[in-house]
């Protein structure tokens, strides 16, 4: 089994149709989109062998999605790189990935070449555009489902990134599990690539080119609101996977729903019940969430579209539940589920869940026990099987003996009307050993937070101090990143 598959069977069905789309422009259909990828294919298989790591490092561009499937159909490992790391960062995954060569745009290669001595390929020069003057290679056969597809680099909010291994399998999962349990895309619709391809929305290449959606990339290569707004008023049954903090920026816009807008798959990072609210008021009932990580890709709880109807802030709070062909359970240090209601940490299995991290024994051995992927995050079961994730086990702020999670803080504080961002951490204290302090964007002043948060949690969970900032630190894939805040108050 070889995710290259889908391709060629929409090639077949639909070869004359379009494909791949720049902002409204057609630049291949699925014939020709099949035809460079397999041109592409015999370039790579010219030198070394299967299982070699093809690295891409690239804002959002067409050229992607003849790679990505070009890599398959060569029986390579496809390793993206999100484009917005620093250049010594995407060094440090060549060298892990020990990848044979790096495909980048020209303004990545740029910057990439003084550092690297891995052989650089810039998307659309001669030097790539040449390759597709090769023959084309005949489609995979007998590639093994357990075979690499995809090495996906953790987004290292908490540390040095790993690499979790995806074979063909896990990714046929994904697609299966997104198909049943989420969208239901046609030949008719579209995946509108607004946030960045090497992460959630390149993953969900795979499902769309199974039932032959078109691939829209903006012509801005990034996310900015209005444009993506507009291709999703011109491209039919249009989809996107967005994160939280995206989702939030449309809303912003106050525009109204486009008319070809479908759906939207939010996830990634919390997405908080008040600002859920306001783009169900904005958009309409158009929202699926999901709950996954690279480790198990997009694929371990969900809110489907209907969960978000009439809910109840309970259910809106909540990632939803066990997804199609997934395990989940919350379970204890011993790996013992615990009771509904309580809190543990998130365990999950099925054929989604990655074989372990490259060359790292280590962190598989600790992260991957008795088949049961360990999640790192912390959460709890109701009795209807949602699940409502707390935060990271190390996010867990301890004071004065008492757990308290992040995320309820903030959900609390985002409701007031004067806070547009915030985000809550612990920081060392002789006394309490950890105090809560809030990191929050907007105008409510410490007394009115306190005031406001007295009303609607236990005393003991309120910030001992509030830093104000313009924006909150976040990663290309809108992730805040705590540990830079932390570092802030310790500095
Ligand atoms: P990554 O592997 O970079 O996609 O990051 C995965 C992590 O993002 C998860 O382990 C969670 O901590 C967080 N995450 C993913 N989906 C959600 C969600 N729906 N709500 C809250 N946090 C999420």
């Amino acid at each position: 089994m070889n995710v290259f598959s889908v391709l060629d069977q929409t090639a077949a069905r639909h070869g004359d149709r379009g494909a791949v789309y720049l902002g409204e422009q057609c630049v291949h259909t699925w014939a020709e989109l099949r035809d460079r990828a397999l041109r592409l294919a015999a370039s790579l298989r010219a030198v070394g062998r299967p299982g070699d790591r093809i690295a891409v490092a690239s804002e959002n561009r067409p050229e992607l999605v003849e790679l990505l499937f070009a890599v398959w159909a060569a029986e390579r490992v496809y390793v993206p790189i999100n484009y917005k790391l620093h250049p010594l960062e995407m060094q440090q995954i060549l060298d892990d990935s020990g990848a044979s060569v790096v495909f980048a745009s020209p303004k990545i290669a740029a910057e990439l070449r003084p550092v690297t001595d891995v052989p650089l390929l810039t998307l659309a020069l001669p030097d790539y555009e040449n390759r597709l003057a090769a023959p084309p290679s005949a489609p995979p056969r007998d590639t093994d489902p357990a075979s690499l597809a995809w090495l996906f680099y953790t987004s290292g909010t908490t540390g040095r990134s790993k690499g979790a291994m995806l074979s063909h399998r896990n990714l046929m999962a994904m697609t299966v599990s997104h198909l049943a349990d989420f969208d239901d895309p046609d030949e008719c619709c579209s995946l509108v690539h607004g946030a960045p391809m090497s992460h959630g929305s390149g993953l969900y290449i795979a499902p769309y080119v199974l039932r032959g959606a078109r691939q829209v990339i903006p012509r801005s290569a990034a996310f900015e609101p209005g444009e993506f707004l507009d291709l999703c008023d011109h491209h039919p049954g249009s989809s996107a996977f967005l994160a939280p903090t995206m989702v939030q920026r449309l809303v912003d816009t106050g525009r109204p729903r486009p008319a070809h807008l479908r759906t939207v798959v939010y996830g990634g990072g919390p997405m908080y019940v008040d600002s859920m609210k306001k783009a169900l008021k904005a958009f309409g009932p158009i929202f699926v969430q999901l709950y996954g990580q690279g480790e198990a890709p997009m694929t371990i709880t969900g809110l489907r579209r209907a969960d978000h109807l009439d809910a109840e802030d309970a259910t809106l709070g909540s990632v939803g539940y066990a997804r199609s062909g997934v395990d989940v359970a919350v379970v204890d240090a011993d790996d013992v589920p615990v009771a509904v209601g309580e809190v543990g940490e998130i365990v999950c299995r099925g054929d989604v869940v990655m074989s372990g991290y490259w060359r790292n024994d280590a962190a598989t051995a600790a992260t991957l026990r008795h088949g049961w992927l360990r999640t790192g995050d912390m959460g709890s079961f109701d009795g209807r099987g949602y699940l409502t994730l707390r935060d990271r086990s190390k996010d867990v702020v301890i004071s004065g003996g008492s757990n308290i999670y992040p995320r309820e803080v903030e959900e609390v504080l985002i409701e007031h009307p004067d806070v547009t961002e915030a985000c809550v951490v612990g920081t060392p204290d002789p006394d309490w050993g950890e105090v809560v302090v809030a990191f929050v964007v907007g105008t409510a002043s410490a007394a009115e937070l306190d005031a406001h948060l007295l009303e609607r949690i236990a005393r003991f969970k309120r910030p001992k101090r509030y830093e104000y900032l313009e924006e909150l630190p976040k990663n290309s894939y809108g992730k805040v990143l705590k540990r830079e805040l932390r570092e802030r108050l310790t500095r």
